[in-house]
Formats: C-alpha cells, sequence, structure tokens
C-alpha cells in the first residue's frame, strides 16, 4: 500500500547533491571500477557514479500496511522480500543501506533523511499492497512537482523529488520492464502516483509494489520475492550509466 500525500510540510532543508543530469553515453560511471590504481579521476569518477541503493522496506511498527484475511502483514513481508533485494543488489556490486532493519516505523522524513545522506544513491521503497492482480508488480514515480527554490536557492524539503523525477522514471522503467518479463499482466511501464514517501527524497526514487496481500496463502508472495529482487537489481546495474551527479568543484573527497 502506497501513502498519498499529507499535507505539506512547512520544514525546509537543503536538497542534497547537486542537480543530476541524465546522460546515457556517460562512461564515467565505469572509470572508477575497473580495478586500475586509484588516479584522482578514477576517485572522483566513481564518487560520483551509482554506488549505493537504498532500501526501504514500508511500513513498521505500529503500522501493519495491508492486511490480508489470512493474517499477512505488509511490514511484515517486504523486510522478508528487502533481504532478498539486497542480496541481488550487493552481487551486482551495489553499497545496501535500509532504513529500516525490524520492526520499527521510522517516520517518512526519517527515512527520506537516510536516502538523502548518501551520495551516489538510489531509493527503493518496498510495498505488498492490497490491490491488483495477484502475482503482479507495479513501479512507482511520483507526480509531476513543479521545482522551486526560496530566496536562499534552497529547494524546499518537500520538494526534493522534483530535481529527480526524470532520472526516476527513467529508473523505474527499466526496473519495470524486468519485473513486467517475469510476471505476466504487470504494467509496461512505471506509472506517476503521488507517493509521500518519494516526495521528500532527493535522489532517483521509485516504489515497488507487489499484488497482494489477498493471497490465501502466503507462499505465493514468497515464490515472488527472488523475482522482485533480480529485478531491481538488473534494473539498478541498467539505470547506472545513465546517473551521473556533478561533483562540485572544491568538494572535499
Ligand atoms: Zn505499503
Amino acid at each position: 500500500m502506497v501513502s498519498p500525500f499529507p499535507a505539506p510540510s512547512q520544514s525546509q532543508q537543503p536538497a542534497a547533491g547537486a542537480t543530476p543530469s541524465a546522460s546515457p553515453s556517460a562512461s564515467s560511471s565505469q572509470g572508477g571500477v575497473s580495478g586500475s590504481l586509484a588516479s584522482p579521476f578514477g576517485a572522483q569518477a566513481q564518487q560520483a557514479g551509482l554506488n549505493i541503493v537504498v532500501l526501504d522496506p514500508a511500513h513498521g511498527g505500529t503500522d501493519p500496511g495491508a492486511r490480508g484475511t489470512g493474517g499477512i502483514r505488509e511490514s511484515e513481508l517486504v523486510l522478508d522480500f528487502v533481504i532478498q533485494v539486497r542480496r541481488a543488489l550487493e552481487l551486482q556490486g551495489f553499497q545496501v543501506v535500509q532504513t529500516r532493519q525490524g520492526n520499527e516505523n521510522p517516520s517518512f522524513d526519517d527515512r527520506s533523511a537516510t536516502a538523502n545522506a548518501q551520495r551516489g544513491a538510489v531509493f527503493v521503497s518496498l510495498h505488498i499492497s492490497s490491490t491488483g492482480l495477484p502475482g503482479t508488480v507495479r513501479v512507482y514515480v511520483n507526480s509531476d512537482l513543479p521545482p522551486v527554490a526560496d530566496s536562499n536557492g534552497l529547494i524546499p524539503w518537500d520538494r526534493a523529488q522534483a530535481p529527480f523525477l526524470g532520472l526516476s522514471k527513467t529508473f523505474g522503467d527499466l526496473v519495470q520492464g524486468f519485473l513486467t518479463q517475469r510476471f505476466k499482466g504487470s504494467p509496461d511501464a512505471a506509472q506517476t502516483a503521488s507517493v509521500r514517501q518519494l516526495r521528500t527524497t532527493a535522489a532517483p526514487a521509485i516504489a515497488v509494489e507487489i499484488s497482494s496481500v489477498t493471497v490465501e496463502d502466503r507462499a505465493d508472495l514468497d515464490r515472488m520475492a527472488p523475482g522482485v529482487a533480480d529485478a531491481v537489481a538488473r534494473g539498478a546495474a541498467a539505470f547506472k550509466p545513465s546517473y551521473v551527479v556533478p561533483n562540485s568543484p572544491g568538494a572535499l573527497p
């Protein structure tokens, strides 16, 4: 279940990093993984590329998320899915950071802060829905929000996603494509929706929603985890060359 926007927050913080640019032909992200001696250029290139995936097992704590009649809880199942997604991403060479490890419920802002503290990261929020055709998976990216900056040039916290929407769509379409190959009946492209968790995230960000908690046997969902993990990992790897964040001149290493 994906949460829609509540009332906009008034808090403001600078969005992490500079505005990214997508460049399909950019090869700088490959410079850091060649295994050659670390030249200043190589170290810089590696720093600028996509290295980290922040995984967000949605809900938790007092918020069970979607619940099925068979006692299936979204908040518990997403933790099991995340273990497999994490493993698949690590096999692709990504570092993985989770917004929660166990049955706690960090706030939306806490989860975004975890993502926004990383450099060279994408954000993936995992959900199990109460709707949709069982056995299908949908990827959501946030609805368009015009980027605005205040008089100090700061992007409001609740618009942090705005500069990243194009990259989020590219990333989401790639992950959705791999999911749809595996889970027939899933959409062909990522969909847009008002997703609260994505709105405050200053990185390419998607929500992956698996259908559904209404299955009678939890094993039907468990069987989907390896395919979801594989699709997210392949999607992140395929997205990597498109993700280039310019280094700020004079930035500390
Ligand atoms: Zn959910």
